[in-house]
């Protein structure tokens, strides 16, 4: 066996653009993607997270990414000379040189290229999965996209504490609420983050054992409960970076959720560096792959937070169901928030390479259920009274189309959603598609995405700061079946800073020749779902 390797210190891949234009990104970062998107000249780049979107002076659409992030370095972008070059993550600030070590004989990522007509042609595109190996896996009957809700946004509204005082969100009975309200709403699964024992208010310990309950979290008792009630169950584990700990306890954390039935898993690894080395380099992507792969032996889907960027791996593992790695919903509740914008970048950036768990669905658009409550504490520095959610309650709606994510959470309160007339959508909203289309869109601008799951169609429409009309034709129904349009919609006078909350819904009969004239207030949206008439 050859024991030769080489150590990688840097890449030369070079990306000329030869026509100027715009170009929409991140900057480059080793240890996060959580940051805010920029629209720029391509010319203008310094350093660029991937996937890279753009658009030339003469009206094509490029994006630049990898595929097949196995054992390698992320690859980011940095200008040389105004050429866009490849700049691969180094192992850590104390090992700046080294960017990877290989065996002699090895395949890198690959570096991809789409190019469309029109932006929306970036999105139709299975090029990143089809560069990934095929699927290892020779069962995959256990692995299922779901609808889920949990004790999680109270946490970030400083309304609960992930643990050890008497705000902790994580307790039994408050599971069994959760658990009762998703059998109540055609909701497939539940999630408690805070559920083990070793939090303080916000802080996670760094040597957490994921088989230890906190006190006052019966995790047989709330498993018990909702193996009754029919509702699956998502296990949390936030590692706070601690990777060489984790993967000591990995089998044994992973046996304890198999043992108790447990098939999902959502990770975490929030703050700076993992052991000494970036989240993004070649120790990183081992490790995120590990995990996929110890947990797929077990029977157990994965949701990675603070994860290395989706390359397609999911071909590959398709139990890696969907992951965060950008701006989600968490930073509306503690910081000036996501720009309405924000959510037409996305699909032509970040969500290029994969599914993200954004966790949409926030009805309570100003935290006026919480205003008030002696309860909300501050607990971080950057959270304060004006923040809230920069969009209409229409356009939360139709992010849970727009923002592809085999598992999709209702992420606000459940107390926001009882006896909300606008929550029959994600009642009948069916995470499990079999085909979709982005129809029409500009990058940062709008976009409409229909999508099918079995007989049924959910279509979501979004836009920017300015409120615009979309016709749409409904071609992508299938012919000679006529269709209740549940269509909910912002109302003529809904604005996202102004009005927020204003919706309105109708119900009309459509078929695949029919057009509609949807209208989207400024920094709103709009969701449909067709159910086939009998
Ligand atoms: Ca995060």
């Amino acid at each position: 066996e050859a024991k030769e390797s080489i150590i990688i210190t840097d890449e030369l891949t070079q990306f000329n653009i030869a026509k100027d234009g715009r170009s929409w990104s991140i900057p480059a970062h080793f240890d996060t993607y959580e940051l805010e998107y920029r629209e720029m000249p391509i010319s203008g780049i310094e350093t660029a997270n991937t996937p890279m979107t753009f658009r030339t002076d003469d009206g094509l659409y490029g994006s630049i990414h990898e595929a097949a992030l196995v054992d390698f370095p992320e690859m980011t972008l940095a200008s040389k000379e105004g050429v866009l070059t490849a700049a691969l993550a180094p192992d850590g600030p104390r090992n700046l040189e080294q960017k990877a070590i290989v065996p002699l004989n090895f395949k890198s990522p690959w570096r991809t290229i789409q190019i469309g007509r029109k932006a929306v042609d970036l999105i139709n595109s299975s090029l990143i999965l089809n560069l990934n190996e095929p699927c290892v896996l020779k069962d995959v009957s256990w692995i299922k996209p779901a609808k889920y809700v949990g004790v999680w946004w109270g946490m970030h509204l400083g309304l609960y504490s992930w643990g050890k005082d008497a705000r902790h969100g994580a307790t039994t009975e408050r599971a069994k609420q959760y658990i009762d309200f998703a059998v109540a709403n055609n909701i497939d699964a539940v999630l408690f983050e805070g559920w083990n024992d070793g939090w303080t208010v916000a802080n996670a310990d760094h040597n957490f054992d994921f088989t230890k309950p906190a006190p006052d979290f019966d995790i047989d008792d709330v498993l018990a409960y909702a193996r009754e009630k029919g509702v699956d169950y998502i296990i949390h584990h936030e590692t706070a970076g601690e990777v060489a700990w984790y993967e000591q306890q990995l089998e044994k954390d992973l046996d304890f959720a198999a043992e108790r039935g447990i098939h999902a898993l959502k990770t975490g690894y929030a703050g700076w560096l993992m052991d000494g080395h970036y989240h993004h380099s070649q120790y990183g992507v081992r490790h995120y792959a590990k995990v996929a792969s110890e947990a797929a032996a077990r029977k157990i889907m994965v949701d990675a937070h603070e994860p290395i960027k989706e390359t397609g791996l999911r071909r590959t593992y398709p139990n890696f169901m969907t992951r965060e790695g950008a701006r989600g919903m968490e930073w509306n509740a503690w910081s000036s928030g996501n720009k309405p914008s924000h959510h037409e970048v996305l699909p032509f950036t970040r969500l290029l390479s994969g599914p993200m768990d954004y966790t949409p669905g926030i009805f309570d658009i100003e935290y006026r259920s919480i205003a008030g409550n002696p309860d909300v504490k501050v607990w971080n520095n950057t959270h304060s009274s004006k923040c809230r959610v920069n969009t209409t309650l229409a356009k939360q709606i139709a992010l849970w189309v727009v923002l592809y994510s085999p598992w999709q959470m209702a992420a606000d309160l459940i107390e926001n959603y009882e006896g909300h007339p606008a929550f029959q959508f994600f009642r009948d909203f069916d995470p499990d598609c079999d085909w979709s289309e982005a129809l029409q869109g500009e990058i940062g601008e709008y976009i409409a995405v229909a999508r099918r799951s079995g007989g049924r169609f959910f279509f979501g429409a979004t836009t920017n700061e300015e409120g615009r009309t979309l016709e749409q034709p409904l071609s992508f129904l299938k012919p000679g079946i006529t269709y209740t349009a549940t269509i909910y919609a912002d109302a003529p006078d809904a604005d996202w800073q102004t009005n927020p909350y204003a919706y309105a819904i109708e119900t009309r009969a459509v078929t695949s020749a029919d057009t509609l004239t949807v209208v989207l207030a400024p920094g709103g949206g709009q969701a449909i779902s067709f159910i086939p008439v009998r």
